[in-house]
Parts: C-alpha cells; structure tokens; sequence
C-alpha cells in the first residue's frame, strides 16, 4: 500500500500564477497521474469539467476553491472563451490553477485551445496527460486496443458533427478499428454511412459507459444492430463506442467483470 509520502525526486512544485492542464482520467481515482495528484494537493482553484467525478474532487486539499466549468452536450455549459478568460484571471491573480479535464486534456478535449489561449497570454503552463476514455474504457471491458491477431493499427474519432465529423465511409474502407469518443448521438448516422464505406453489419461493436467508474457498463452488439440494441438497452452516455474485431476477445478477458462477481479473474 502506498501510505509514505512521494520521494522528493518525483515531486513538482507548482509555481502560484501559474496553469496545470491536467488529465483526470476516465473515472476511476486510481488512473490518475502522479503529476495530477500533485495537481490536485497544490492547486488553489480547481477548474473542472463535468467528467471528473467527486472521488477525484475529493482529492483536492482542503483550502482549494472547486469551480465547475461544465460542458457537456445539451446542457447549459460555460463558454470556451468564458473559460479561458478565467483561467488566464485566476493565473494573474497569483493562484495556482489547476485545469481538470476528463481522461487526457489534449484528446477531444479543447486542451489544445485552452493551452493557445495561456501561451498567447504570457502564461506559464504545463501540461498533464490523463489516460484517455477511449483506451482506458475497452481496457476495463477487457477489449483491447490492438491486438496482433486482430489489428495493426487503431482510429480514435470524434462523432461530433462540428467541423463536419470525420469521413466515416473512409474510414470503413481502411478496415482499421474504430475508437469512438462522444458519438452516442450520431449512431444511427455513423452505423450506416460505415456500412456503406463496406463495414459488415457482423462486424462486433462494443458500448462501454460510465467506463471506470462503479457504474462502468457494456454492451456488446454489432454494427447492424447497435442502434436498436442501445436503444433497448437502457443505457445512458458518457460512452466509448468501439467498433472491430477485438471486440470479440473480451469474453475472455472481461477481468472486472469477473471482480464484481467476486470471482478470479482468468488467469
Ligand atoms: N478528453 C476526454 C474526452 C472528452 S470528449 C478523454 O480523453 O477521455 C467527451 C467524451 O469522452 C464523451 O462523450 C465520451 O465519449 C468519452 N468519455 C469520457 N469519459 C468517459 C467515461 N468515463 N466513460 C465513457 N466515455 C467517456
């Protein structure tokens, strides 16, 4: 159990007036970094998203000041630039901001922007990975990201339509697996433009949500019928969608799963 403090050598002072663009992870605690951990001890105002969940928040050391800038879809969330200008405020007043994002804050996270906004501001900042949703959720669903009997290579896609979404049709004809990342909404849409970039309707499609968390669920259908099978199922976003062949070695490797049940994992 890891119950001594961190050896000096791994420790990172964060400088007051400065920003710490930080991934959280996907969900469960035990993902974050030791850099995020730091983060989470020194900050003096926490700015987070909506997908970090309150076991992270609860990290925070006492005197932080938590501030909630939400953006999730179809809520009403805080403008981009509302957010930029206030970390860029925070930063100048001699705070240590730390700017907490769900899984890793450069992918389909906007950390991109957030980091060109503090540069161009003359701000110090650093940036901290997270483990993305996209890996980290088929890993906790035992599917992994690549395999050698399966795939080569992997796509992560957003299946949000801004900027026009990513070529689906493309994409399917490459045969390359698909990670994708907030695209619940557009399924219908994505299943069939696949399908007609020549995806088999067979071919094994995974929904993994809430991944990480206690509330972690996955639903294991296939590209003809995913949409109807979401449909019934109940379920609800955040989801990873992950569309190939991998997919089919998760019986086998469904580790938590298996912890739930209170069995051993195969070993
Ligand atoms: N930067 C984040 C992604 C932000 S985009 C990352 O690296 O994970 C938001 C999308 O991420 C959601 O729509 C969903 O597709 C995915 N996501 C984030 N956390 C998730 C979780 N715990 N379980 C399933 N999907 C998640």
């Amino acid at each position: 159990m890891l119950t001594e403090p961190l050896p000096d050598s791994l420790l990172v002072p964060f400088a007051p007036g400065s920003v710490w663009l930080a991934g959280a992870g996907p969900g469960d605690p035990g993902l974050l970094t030791l850099l995020a951990l730091q983060g989470l001890r020194q900050a003096d105002v926490i700015v987070h998203d909506a997908l970090v969940g309150d076991r992270i928040l609860a990290l925070a050391a006492p005197a932080a000041r938590l501030e909630f800038a939400g953006k999730r879809g179809g809520r009403p969330s805080a403008h981009q630039d509302d957010i930029t200008s206030r970390l860029i405020e925070l930063a100048r007043e001699g705070h240590r901001v730390l700017r907490l994002k769900g899984g890793d804050p450069f992918v389909f996270g906007r950390g991109g922007e957030e980091a060109e906004a503090l540069a161009e501001a003359g701000i110090p900042f650093r940036i901290v990975p997270g483990i993305t949703s996209g890996l980290a959720g088929p890993a906790y669903a035992g599917i992994p990201a690549t395999h050698r009997s399966t795939n080569q290579a992997v796509v992560l896609a957003t299946g949000h339509s801004n900027n026009g979404g990513p070529d689906w049709k493309a994409l399917a004809a490459t045969g390359v697996p698909l990670i994708l990342y907030m695209a619940w909404k557009a399924l219908p849409d994505i299943a069939a433009a696949l399908r007609e970039g020549g995806l088999s309707p067979d071919t094994p499609v995974a929904v993994v949500t809430e991944a990480t968390t206690e509330r972690q669920d996955t639903l294991v259908t296939t590209l003809g019928t995913c949409v109807a099978d979401l449909e019934a199922s109940g379920l609800e976003p955040p989801a990873i969608i992950v569309v190939g062949e991998m997919v089919r070695l998760r019986p086998q490797l469904d580790w938590l799963q298996g912890q739930r049940a209170g069995q051993v994992p195969h070993g």
